[in-house]
């Protein structure tokens, strides 16, 4: 967002304001927000390290949370194939980085997406692509997890989906708060998946498997 050097000037002396005026923070700039943060957190926003600091951190979330301006749907819209390939597709091991919804902290792990494909198949690259497009977005694992099942499930209708994610929290390790519980996994079986404890016990045990394969 540009401004003129006026405002910059204003906004680096911190004009005080009558304390009956209303603050409004809907006129502030994302970076005279981070500005105020950094002050209120202690610091000196005017410091060398920290100058470019809140248009740095704005860049940041807008990239970290740029999933909500991708619409998954149609992102698999042109990457659906027609096949008579009926076994269970597996991707694993996906990396994903997403940010926790209550501390806007990252939470990191892997995803493991497996279907069973009925007619038809999802280019296989646009899986991660997926798992990205609802990553970066304020989440919580569970939600993630359910959201790119079902996703899956309403653009090929298959037999069925699975999704397991292995994450761990950093607002958990790093507030040293149940750091034994800072790794989760979470699930969300659809279809035969759910339905169907074989299918269900082939997708966990393929990817329990490590690759001997160096991927
Ligand atoms: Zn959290």
């Amino acid at each position: 967002m540009g401004k003129s050097s006026n405002e910059k000037a204003n906004s680096r002396k911190g004009s005080v304001k009558p304390a009956s005026e209303p603050v409004s923070l809907t006129g502030a700039s994302t970076e005279e927000l981070l500005r105020e943060l950094l002050v209120r957190l202690g610091e000196d926003p005017e410091r060398e390290g920290l100058l470019r600091t809140p248009e740095r951190v704005d860049r940041a979330l807008q990239y970290l949370t740029k999933g909500y301006q991708e619409y998954p749907e149609d992102l698999l819209k042109g990457a659906l194939f027609t096949v008579s390939y009926d076994e269970m597709v597996i991707v694993k091991d996906v990396e994903m980085f997403s940010l926790c919804e209550h501390h806007m902290l990252p939470f990191f792990g892997k995803v493991h997406v497996a279907y069973i494909p009925k007619g038809k198949v999802i280019g296989l690259s646009k899986i991660p692509r997926l798992i990205d497009a609802f990553a970066r977005r304020l989440q919580v694992q569970e939600r993630l997890t359910t959201q790119i099942a079902e996703c899956i499930q309403s653009a090929i209708k298959p037999e069925g989906v699975g999704v397991v994610i292995e994450a761990r929290h950093l607002c958990m390790m790093m507030r040293g708060v149940e750091k034994q519980h800072s790794s989760a996994v979470t699930s969300s079986m659809l279809g035969s998946f759910r339905d169907q404890q074989q299918t269900r016990e082939e997708f966990l045990s393929l990817i329990r498997q490590k690759s001997s394969n160096g991927f």
